[in-house]
């Protein structure tokens, strides 16, 4: 703290970020003050635009700015791959190893912190597979407990319904998080699936 109120609001703002400490917190604080009205305008009007415009798109529930998100509205395919959140999408389109849509269901399973199957984006899922013109659903949850425990559930749920349901491989270590894997590594994951 330097007891300048607006400095203090803006550390405090800055270290809200993840991986932001508090000295990491000043320095951008500083630098905010040391840019030129403009910069510092646009910055702010960035942040602002981005909350505003930036929602779920309506088919795969990634993030977008437009009501269908890029992937969506440029690509053909009977494939799926399933992921947690929206960063497992940046993540599997790096590895280009992958050319299929994605589905988002932003969370997992969790009995522990009381996650149900209504409080992910499940019912969307269902409603894209009972649409017509899937064949296979990958699921690309992290290799978790949870990510196990949501990737058996949507298989049960998912091949009754006449869908291919596999799992990507275990190329990526237990407990892991697919975010972090390198693209080697992912690609490898999403091209040895297995059916489950
Ligand atoms: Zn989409």
């Amino acid at each position: 703290m330097n007891n300048i109120d607006s400095m203090d609001r803006l550390t405090s703002a800055f270290s809200s970020l993840p991986g932001v400490g508090r000295k990491t917190a000043e320095r951008y604080a500083y630098a905010v003050i040391n840019m030129d009205s403009e910069s510092v305008d646009a910055f702010a009007r960035a942040l602002v635009d981005a909350k505003h415009n930036v929602h779920y798109c309506k088919i795969c529930g990634n993030f977008t700015d437009h009501d269908i998100c890029d992937i969506c509205s440029s690509r053909k395919s009977d494939t799926i791959c399933v992921v947690k959140e929206p960063k497992d999408v940046i993540a599997i389109e790096k590895s280009k190893g992958y050319h299929g849509l994605y589905h988002v269901l932003h969370g997992t399973l969790s009995p522990l912190e009381g996650r149900g199957p209504d409080d992910i984006h499940l019912k969307e899922l269902i409603d894209r597979i009972n649409q017509g013109g899937v064949a296979e659903v990958i699921v690309a949850t992290n290799p978790d407990v949870e990510g196990e425990a949501t990737a058996s559930y949507i298989s049960r749920l998912i091949k009754p319904l006449g869908v291919k349901v596999t799992r990507i491989a275990q190329g990526i270590q237990m407990g892991s998080d697919i975010e972090y894997a390198d693209e080697v590594t992912l690609s490898k994951a999403l091209a040895d699936r297995r059916d489950i």
